[in-house]
């Protein structure tokens, strides 16, 4: 077994930003692409950002137990981890980097154990994390509004988590987790 790292949070407080800056810094890094029911967003690829799947062929996916866990993370759409990324990231030798939705993050963090270092991402306050949802452009307004109402009942499960990081300052955020990640993998 190798090791991973999960960050998790509600949506639009920064995990895919801090992500990406961690990923330029750790060359041991790879990142667990998750299978999704949801239509690409912005600039996101195929098989870099997620495995983008009609609802069937995830439902399959499922039926044929391809998943470690997987969640309906808003109504209609699912999220999932395939256990054929743990295996491809882990042959490669590399550290397994996971961005998940807390429920995910707490089943993760339950099936590796030590071996994973658990990161929830807190916004600011509610209102800021309001604010980069809507200037990130990419939701509509129905959206929005579903993942809002789910945020405020995820941020009261912070404390399940190994560590947790407010982005408030971007770099500041992004230097604290690195700290945090780097006592981890020396241990
Ligand atoms: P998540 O992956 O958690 O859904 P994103 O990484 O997509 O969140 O971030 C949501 C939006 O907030 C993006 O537009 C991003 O550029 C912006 N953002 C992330 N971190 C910060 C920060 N520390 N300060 C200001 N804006 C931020
Ligand atoms: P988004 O649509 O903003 O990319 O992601 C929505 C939410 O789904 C985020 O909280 C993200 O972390 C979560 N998510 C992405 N992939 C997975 C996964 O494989 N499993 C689970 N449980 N959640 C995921």
């Amino acid at each position: 077994m190798g090791k991973a790292i999960l960050f998790s949070a509600p949506s639009g407080c920064g995990k895919t930003t801090i992500i990406k800056e961690l990923m330029r810094y750790f060359d041991c890094f790879d990142f667990s692409i998750s299978a999704t029911s949801r239509k690409p967003r912005g600039e996101e690829v195929n098989g870099k950002d997620y495995y983008f799947l009609s609802h069937e062929e995830f439902m399959k996916r499922v039926h044929d137990d391809e998943f470690l866990e997987w969640e309906e993370v808003y109504q209609g759409t699912c999220y999932g981890t395939l256990k054929s990324e743990i295996d491809r990231i882990w042959n490669e030798g590399k550290v397994i980097v996971f961005d998940v939705d807390v429920n995910g993050g707490k089943n993760i963090k339950r099936y590796f154990g030590a071996d994973a270092l658990s990161v929830f991402v807190m916004p600011p306050s509610l209102q800021v994390l309001e604010q980069r949802l809507r200037s990130r452009g990419t939701d509509s307004e129905e959206a929005i509004v579903k993942r809002l109402a789910r945020s405020a009942e995820e941020l009261e499960q912070a404390p399940a988590f190994d560590r947790t990081i407010v982005n408030d300052d971007l770099q500041r955020a992004v230097d604290e987790t690195r700290k945090v990640i780097e006592e981890f993998l020396n241990e």
